[in-house]
């Protein structure tokens, strides 16, 4: 099955801090599937390194206050874009992120205090019916897409 992956979990250095961060259980889902990775903040025409950000409503703002919904929307596109030509039924994306987290994300304080919500690109893909699961879930994924 083919499964995007945020970039960063395969150790792909785009984080905002200029990081990536190489998921253990990387070689066994390659073995197993093919992995689509994207970074929608890069997609969206972000650089790396870059100043954090958070979500704030329903926009995202740094953490010196700029307003940067507009390329977290647009990586997102793209995001879909991709998974839709490659027939993706299901995202592994980063937790906590502003595009990438699901479920929770960080409540644009900075803070480190987390809310309920999606990302940008995480809620765009479950919009248009694709499964999203975090590096945490990765075993959940396999049991959902492998029984
Ligand atoms: Fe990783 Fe997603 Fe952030 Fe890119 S946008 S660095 S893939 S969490």
């Amino acid at each position: 099955m083919n499964i995007l992956v945020s970039a960063c979990l395969l150790g792909v250095e785009c984080r905002y801090n200029g990081r990536g961060v190489l998921i253990p259980q990387a070689e066994e889902l390659l073995s197993r599937h093919h992995l689509i990775p994207v970074c929608p903040e890069i997609l969206g025409g972000l650089a790396t390194p870059r100043i954090p950000a958070e979500r704030v409503g329903t926009g995202v703002i740094t953490r010196d206050g700029g307003d940067v919904t507009a390329a977290y929307e647009k990586g997102a596109g793209e995001v879909l874009k991709l998974a839709q030509l490659y027939g993706c039924q299901a995202a592994i994306l980063k937790e906590r992120s502003p595009s990438c987290g699901s479920g929770q994300v960080y409540d644009g304080t900075f803070t480190g205090t987390l809310t309920e919500g999606d990302g940008v690109c995480a809620a765009c893909l479950k919009e248009h019916g694709i499964r999203v699961y975090g590096e945490s879930q990765v075993g959940r994924l396999l049991e959902d897409i492998e029984r």
